[in-house]
C-alpha cells in the first residue's frame, strides 16, 4: 500500500483490528519512509442493485441521492444527522441483503418512508404527499391514519 503522504510503496501494517460489526477491518500503517501514520479499511465487496425507475430506466443506488432524499424531507426539521445516517445505512444494508440485481423504485420509496415515519413524521407526510401524489383525498387519509399507529 503507498504512502498518500509522500508515495513511497515501503509502508507497513502496525495494527489491524476488526470492528465491532465484525464486518470490516481497520489497520493502522505507518510509512518507513516518512514515518507518517494512516488507516486503510478492508470490507467485503457488495454490489448494491440498479434501480428500476417507473420509465423503466435503470440507474445505480446513490447512496448521496438518498440522502439528499431524506435532506430534503426533514428540511427545517430537528432531526439529528446521526439518525438520518443510520437510517440510510439501513436502507442501503436492506438493498444489499435482497441479493437482487434490480430494485423497483417504488420499493426503495416505500424503505425510505418506513425510515421517515420513524424519525419525523412532519417529514413523513411531506415526502409521502409529493412521492405517493396522492390520487385523492382518502390516500391521504390512510397516510394520516397510518402515522397514528
Ligand atoms: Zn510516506
Amino acid at each position: 500500500m503507498k504512502c498518500p503522504f509522500c508515495g513511497s510503496l515501503d509502508t507497513q501494517v502496525i495494527d489491524s483490528r476488526v470492528n465491532e460489526a465484525g464486518d470490516a477491518i481497520r489497520r493502522r500503517r505507518r510509512c518507513a519512509a516518512c514515518d507518517k501514520r494512516f488507516t486503510t479499511w478492508e470490507t467485503a465487496e457488495l454490489r448494491p442493485p440498479q434501480i428500476v425507475k417507473t420509465n423503466g430506466t435503470r440507474e445505480d443506488f446513490s447512496e448521496t441521492k438518498l440522502h439528499e432524499g431524506f435532506r430534503r424531507a426533514l428540511h427545517k426539521r430537528p432531526v439529528p444527522t446521526e439518525l438520518v445516517d443510520a437510517a440510510v445505512d439501513r436502507i442501503r444494508q436492506r438493498l444489499l441483503t435482497l441479493g437482487e440485481r434490480e430494485v423497483p423504485a417504488r420499493e426503495v420509496g416505500e424503505l425510505v418512508m418506513n425510515e421517515l415515519k420513524k424519525l419525523d413524521k412532519v417529514a413523513y407526510i411531506r415526502f409521502a404527499s409529493v412521492y405517493r401524489s396522492f390520487q385523492d383525498v382518502e390516500d391521504f387519509r390512510d397516510v394520516i391514519r397510518d402515522i397514528d399507529q
